[in-house]
């Protein structure tokens, strides 16, 4: 089994560290993962979290790299912000990544999942909409910068609302925008089964966005459990995967030096409980 979203202590909110995980992938019948530390820009931002430092992560993923008893992949998943091109691209251009993950966390200028006025004064209904809107922007704005959009509905997990789930008929307009670009520039949908862990009984995105992403003709699909701890490692992979194939897939993508290669899905079944 493969997991290509997985946070080190290197991460700022991640607690195993690149050795936890190797030493437990043999039990867990692990035969490789991707490591995809956080790499947010937050200038002008209201934190007190620093951006990550690539050479240090570099140094420490190649201390393993040669040694490790699975085969390691050195990903990235980058919080990406329409205004923060120059500086993305520039960083990007520098380091040999296998694997990056572009995802929405700081959206209008707000870390969503801290900041909470991020809701302030908006419908649900509105305030889902200016994350997706930024999440077209992205889209729109990046290219080599990233291969799959990571955790799409993730605005689901923070709005303190009774209703988390999206209807894909009530954002359908901006959703197919998004799906529809992303296909056009050849990009993969992440599947996160971080979800799961959440309480939300479904992967991010939801079965919805993942059925319409193969109606419009999306092909690429990875499946990440978004570990932050050794015990996430293919966390909910098995009930990913039954959507996947209700939805049509019998194949997921497992990228190398930014280039998808295509596994049969039942690799990725987990096999112990
Ligand atoms: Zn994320
Ligand atoms: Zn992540």
């Amino acid at each position: 089994m493969k997991d290509c979203h997985v946070h080190t202590n290197i991460s700022h909110d991640g607690i195993s560290s690149i050795s936890d995980y190797l030493k437990i992938s043999n039990n867990k019948g692990i035969d490789e993962i991707t490591f995809t530390e956080h790499y947010d820009i937050y200038d002008g931002i209201n934190t007190d979290l620093k951006t990550l430092d690539i050479d240090y992560y570099l140094k420490e993923y190649m201390k393993y790299k040669k040694s490790s008893p699975i085969k390691i992949n050195f990903g990235l998943e980058i919080g990406l912000q329409p205004d923060k091109f120059y500086k993305t691209n520039d960083m990007v251009i520098r380091y040999p990544f296998d694997y990056i993950i572009g995802s929405s966390h700081i959206t209008c200028k707000k870390d969503i999942s801290s900041d909470k006025s991020f809701f302030d004064g908006y419908t649900r209904h509105d305030a889902y909409m200016r994350y997706f809107e930024e999440v077209l922007e992205n889209i729109k704005t990046y290219d080599i910068e990233f291969d799959v959009y990571g955790h799409l509905d993730y605005i689901v997990r923070y709005g303190e609302y009774k209703e988390k789930e999206i209807d894909y008929d009530e954002f359908k307009i901006v959703l197919d925008e998004i799906l529809l670009n992303l296909i056009k520039k050849n990009k993969g949908l992440e599947v996160n089964t971080s979800g799961y862990r959440y309480g939300l009984g479904s992967p991010h995105p939801n079965t919805y966005i993942i059925k319409r992403y193969k109606e419009l003709g999306g092909k690429i699909i990875t499946i990440g459990s978004d570990a932050h701890k050794t015990n996430d490692l293919g966390s909910n992979f098995n009930e990913a995967i039954d959507i996947l194939e209700k939805v049509g897939y019998d194949e997921v993508a497992f990228y190398h030096k930014r280039k998808p290669e295509f596994i049969k899905i039942k690799e990725f079944r987990r096999q112990w409980k």
